[in-house]
């Protein structure tokens, strides 16, 4: 079975020995896609460096709602953009702890995306209204919203502008109710599930864990679920593969 990981951050491992053994555990448990999201210009050369090692790695740049960055930060981005088949993200809107001025900062972001063709990799956390306002401005190609937390009612408006939905750990906990239901409401050809690894100490193989919980909440078999999220990374990437 193949697994794709629609969102880590393997630039954050604490030691070469722990990425080393979380990386050959996942092509152990066959996951054979990951998105690796830069978070400020300083991880970008890093995560470059991981994906030119490893040609499971798609490398995603950006920088985050809770991250500030010096002067010339756009421009290094889109140079970035511009020389590597890429993602842009991890990029978002945060209401809760975004920092005074992320929502330019997302803006400007979301329209090099669009400007390049690039698929965007978005956190959003109660800023829903706004988030619309400004993909139908943007108008991005396709962009995935990681960790979904937007209410099940959105995710048609959400997917008419080109969203996919990414869904982590936290569907295992039966507490979710919305959460859940999110899942449930989410167009096949949209659902993406990741691991967000390495926080909570998970790496990308727990992917696997995350996909038979989907599954079962879905009620369909776990291989059928690991081919369609698979087959759904391979779509939302496209000419990065
Ligand atoms: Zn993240």
């Amino acid at each position: 079975m193949k697994y794709f990981d629609a969102h880590d951050h393997l630039q954050d491992f604490p030691s070469e020995d722990g990425l080393g053994a979380a990386l050959r555990a996942a092509a152990e448990a066959g996951v054979e896609g990951m998105l690796c999201c830069g978070t400020c210009p300083e991880d970008w050369g890093r995560v470059l460096e991981l994906a030119g090692r490893d040609a499971r790695v798609k490398p995603c740049f950006g920088l985050h709602p809770w991250l500030t960055a010096e002067e010339g930060w756009l421009q290094k981005l889109e140079e970035f953009v511009r020389r590597v088949p890429c993602c842009v993200g991890e990029i978002g809107l945060d209401g809760v702890k975004g920092l005074p001025g992320h929502e330019e900062n997302f803006a400007a972001q979301l329209e090099l995306a669009a400007r390049f063709g690039r698929p965007a990799v978005l956190h959003c956390v109660k800023s829903w209204g706004r988030l619309l306002e400004l993909l139908k401005a943007a108008r991005p190609d396709r962009f995935m919203l990681h960790a979904y937390g937007g209410s099940p009612e959105l995710v048609k408006d959400l997917a008419a502008l080109g969203g996919y939905f990414s869904f982590g750990a936290e569907i295992q906990d039966p507490a979710r109710a919305r959460l859940r239901a999110a899942l449930a409401a989410v167009p096949q050809d949209r659902l993406l599930l990741e691991t967000e690894a390495p926080e909570r100490g998970a790496g990308p193989a727990a992917v696997i864990e995350v996909a038979a919980a989907a599954a079962g909440l879905l009620d369909r078999p776990a291989e059928e679920l690991a081919a369609l999220t698979y087959a759904n990374g391979l779509r939302f990437i496209g000419e990065l593969k």
